[in-house]
């Protein structure tokens, strides 16, 4: 019997919640991002581990965490549901290209790397909603990739309804069609006449008008739900794994292209779970606070610049708390003063501490620059965000320790900057260009908080 998994708040002032409720919970109502009690030490097990199918291999290593809340035979029942969509019996299968190696994360529904956690988040929520007899209505707003993810996670799906706000005609079509060609009754695209700011705006309003948010039963998918760091926990071991296996090395690095922190901090859990990763290696674009944070280490907020990797296009990352918080020594008390800090200055200032995550940033032209090579030299396609990992990836190459470059993007999602760097349309996936001819479905509205909630209760009825 494992003991019952229990959730924390990096700000230390709610009592311990179950997995379940803290994957509903989404933000911690202390204002902290939720963190497991214990991250469960699976070093001991890691030859067991190695020779599992990834299905198997994620029902292992979630299992600690979930203890509780879902039953061994239940959690394995929604993994295998999740990855099913996926068209890659490795689920996320292992190439090697010039001088590293690429994990592909995104042969799910969506060719994007959010598919492993939002696929899974989906079916997790259907399976506590139908437990309890709750009900869910998801609101979101996108700029493009999060929320086509989040749609083909929750499509279809029992007890949930999900409306996804995006600025009209400012979304690139293909991202647009990814969104609105899905025509399930459950999913609602609303094109805000207005810009993503104006759709942050309104859903910041909604979600603040707590006897409508009450009534309607609104959650949120955001990048801070544990369950989506949780499912991502999985690859690693999954790369280190089969790496293993080809080169008989002791402990691979991993180079992550990083946004809001929810993907690298992944790789964090699962080297203090036990993973054999010798470090990770963190690649921003010139969004670059996270990189000048781990090589000074002032954490300071900058300028949003506009890039080709628009995925990555962040300045403050939500889930950045949460490695903070292991900073400081589990220390809820500190934490506290430091986002406080941070909330009125836009500026904290740490000692050096960590040689487990090293860092740096790419930019515009190392990016083409990138994907033309591996293109020419190693006939491999990289999206932009991938290029930026391998970019910066490559400035840390160590014979003893063979790097892995998180893919997470299929290029075709991006045949702009596909087309810049490598002169010619060379970037083609068979479910994007088929989009063309598919029916779509999205209604346009207002920016107001009042013509949102008006079309959300048109659409559920009174409750
Ligand atoms: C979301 C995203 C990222 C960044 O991931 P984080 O978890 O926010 O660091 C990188 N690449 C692509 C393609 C993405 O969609």
């Amino acid at each position: 019997m494992q003991p019952d998994a229990q959730y924390i708040s990096t700000r230390g002032q709610i009592d311990p919640v179950s997995f379940q409720d803290a994957v509903l919970m989404g933000l911690a109502t202390d204002g902290g991002l939720l963190l497991p009690r214990e991250i469960p030490d699976l070093s001991g097990q890691l030859p067991r581990l190695a020779a599992l199918p990834y299905p198997e291999l994620a029902t292992q290593v979630m299992l600690p965490f979930v203890a509780g809340s879902l039953t061994e035979a239940e959690l394995r029942v929604l993994v295998e549901r999740s990855y099913a969509t996926f068209r890659h019996p490795e689920v996320t299968p292992l190439v090697a290209a010039g001088p590293v190696h690429i994990l592909e994360l995104f042969h799910g529904p969506t060719l994007a790397f959010k598919d492993v956690a939002l696929q899974l988040l989906g079916n997790l929520f259907e399976h506590v909603l139908a437990k309890t007899g709750q009900k869910l209505n998801i609101l979101g707003a996108t700029s493009g990739d999060t929320g086509s993810a989040a749609i083909a996670g929750v499509r279809g799906r029992q007890g949930i309804h999900i409306f996804i706000m995006h600025p009209n005609g400012k979304v690139s079509p293909l991202q647009e069609r990814q969104m609105t060609s899905v025509l399930d009754a459950n999913v609602h695209n609303i094109a805000i006449e207005g810009t993503f700011d104006d759709g942050q705006h309104v859903l910041k309003e909604i979600f603040n008008d707590l006897p409508f948010k009450q009534e309607y039963a609104l959650g949120a998918v955001n990048s801070v739900n544990w369950a989506r760091v949780l499912a991502q926990v999985v690859y690693y071991f999954h790369a280190a794994f089969r790496l293993q296996a080809e080169t008989g090395c002791a402990k691979i690095q991993v180079s992550v292209p990083t946004g809001n922190f929810g993907d690298i901090f992944a790789g964090y859990v699962a080297m203090r779970m036990g993973a054999p990763i010798a470090r990770l290696i963190l690649a921003t674009n010139e969004n670059d606070i996270l990189a000048r944070f781990f090589n000074t280490g002032v954490y300071a907020r900058g300028q949003v610049f506009a890039t080709s990797s628009p995925s990555m296009d962040i300045q403050v990352a939500s889930n950045f708390e949460r490695y903070l918080y292991y900073r400081v020594g589990q220390d809820p008390v500190r934490l506290r003063e430091l986002m406080a800090e941070f909330a009125r200055t836009g500026r904290i200032v740490l000692e050096p501490g960590d040689t487990t995550i090293v860092a740096d940033a790419g930019n515009q032209a190392q990016t083409l620059a990138t994907i033309a090579t591996y293109y020419r030299d190693h006939g491999y396609l990289l999206d932009p965000h991938t290029a930026v990992g391998v970019a910066v990836g490559e400035r840390f190459l160590d014979p003893a320790t063979p790097t892995v470059c998180l893919a997470t993007a299929h290029p075709a999602k991006f045949p702009a900057t596909i087309q810049e760097a490598v002169g010619q349309d060379v970037a083609h996936h068979p479910i994007l260009d088929a989009l063309a001819d598919l029916p779509t479905r999205c209604t346009v509205l207002p920016a107001t908080k009042t013509a949102i909630e008006q079309f959300m209760r048109d659409k559920l009825g009174s409750l």
